[in-house]
């Protein structure tokens, strides 16, 4: 039977041929969610969700990560995206959606890393210039609508079908990219380091960002959530018994506009929280912490939104299925999110592979620990952060600077001629 085709070259993910049994049913998944032309791969790793063999699984990295821990030159620093810290315990016997942050730190550090940050940090720091990026166009009036830019797989199928369209992207580097230019260059001179001694590594859920950093300097390593917990096997360590510590300092705390990021919604909802202050110089009214029409397991959401000054009109989206639906109607909006997983990156191709029936109830309680957890924090706005404000005072100055250009933006390049049958 037909089956989607993994391409040697692939950074993200690979197909285990022996175990393949020809069943066909990684080829529906990605024509029912991402619906691409011939057998083209935006490296999602939805697929691997599917697979009823285990035969496709993320490219591995964990090995080579390992191996930099254990060499004693190499200074060793990961960061830890939002969506894994409520799905790792999955592997390990908790209940769906249970918060393992200080867990998951402990356990980062029994296995060597030498520095756990948290990539929250980045993620307050791409609102930061995400949100000052929309308020200029939005007072400019150009390239609205405009589109996140935190999701490697809906970038890559914007570079690759409609690359007329790039200038609605945010120039913004995701918060992955953002946390390793950080630690590489602010991080490592405030701490007299050799920038070509440290190794950083991002745990995330998504296998899509294994491709994203193929060609970033400041970004060594990615691995998943569930190549972590075949390392925390690996290396014999009680999961459950482990002790739990807290971040290490400098880059290791972010708002709870940060935590969202890994749920469908919660960047516009972040995004927008800061907007507001930029826009009227004060904090956004209540509503803006709870924005319910932009929350939640729909996969196409929408909302008008006061922003005190001016009305816009903003999208949330995910599955590039849905993006193609409305791909021309996306232009009546002034923001629009757009992430390939279902209901984000806390459902990434990255995260442990599950009972596919008790799939979408368990994506679904991840979110909601994200959101609880943002609702029980001090500091829920990037802006309050006292991290990204000195970061700011001493080395970027301020949101959208020409050093915080050089550093956190990026550029696109029309991928239009790489659409083909992948071998
Ligand atoms: S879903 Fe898995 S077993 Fe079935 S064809 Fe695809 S790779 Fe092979
Ligand atoms: S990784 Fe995503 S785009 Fe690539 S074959 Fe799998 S489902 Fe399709
Ligand atoms: S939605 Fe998140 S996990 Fe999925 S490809 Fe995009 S960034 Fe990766």
């Amino acid at each position: 039977m037909a089956k989607v085709k993994i391409s040697e070259d692939n950074e993200s993910l690979q197909r285990i041929i022996e175990k393949c049994i020809d069943c066909g049913q990684c080829l529906e998944t990605c024509k029912s969610k991402n619906h691409l032309v011939n057998e083209d791969c935006i490296n999602c790793g939805q697929c691997i969700m599917t697979c009823p063999m285990g035969a496709l699984v993320p490219k591995y990295n964990y090995k080579e990560v390992l191996a930099n821990i254990h060499d004693e030159e190499k200074i060793t620093i990961v960061s830890i995206s939002p969506a894994v810290r409520v799905a790792i315990g999955d592997e390990f016997g908790f209940e769906p959606g249970a918060f393992l942050e200080s867990k998951l730190v402990g356990v980062l550090k029994t296995l060597g890393f030498d520095y756990v940050f948290d990539t929250t940090f980045g993620a307050d720091l791409t609102i930061m210039e995400e949100a000052t990026e929309l308020v200029k166009r939005m007072k400019k009036n150009e390239n609205l609508p405009m589109y996140t830019s935190c999701c490697p797989s809906w970038v890559l199928y914007m570079e690759k079908y409609h690359p007329e369209d790039l200038h609605h992207l945010s120039t913004c580097k995701s918060p992955i990219g953002m946390q390793g230019a950080v630690i590489k260059n602010y991080f490592a001179s405030m701490k007299n380091l050799n920038p070509s001694d440290i190794v950083t590594i991002s745990l995330a859920p998504c296998v899509s960002k294994k491709s994203e950093i193929k060609n970033d300097e400041n970004n060594d390593y990615v691995i998943t959530t569930s190549e972590l917990a075949m390392m925390i096997r690996e290396q014999e360590i009680d999961f459950k018994t482990c002790k739990e510590q807290a971040f290490d300092s400098l880059l290791g705390k972010g708002s709870g506009a940060g935590i969202i990021f890994g749920s469908s919604g919660g960047v516009m909802e972040a995004a927008l929280r800061t907007a507001y202050f930029l826009l009227n110089h004060r904090n956004a009214p209540e509503d803006f912490f709870r924005l319910e029409k932009v929350r939640g397991n729909l996969s196409i959401k929408e909302a008008t939104i006061d922003l005190g000054v001016q009305t816009i009109k903003v999208a949330v989206l995910y599955g590039i299925d849905n993006v193609n639906k409305m791909y021309n109607a996306l232009k009546e909006y002034s923001f629009v999110e757009v992430m390939t997983c279902g209901v984000g990156c806390v459902g990434g191709g990255g995260q442990p592979v599950l009972p596919v029936q008790k799939l979408a109830s368990i994506i679904d309680a991840r979110s909601k620990s994200l959101y609880e957890h943002d609702a029980s924090l001090d500091f829920r706005n990037s802006y309050e952060n006292n991290d990204i404000k000195r970061l700011y005072e001493n080395a970027l100055e301020k949101p959208l600077s020409k050093k915080a250009g050089e550093l956190l933006h990026q550029s696109y390049t029309d991928e239009a001629s790489s659409i083909k049958i992948t071998k």
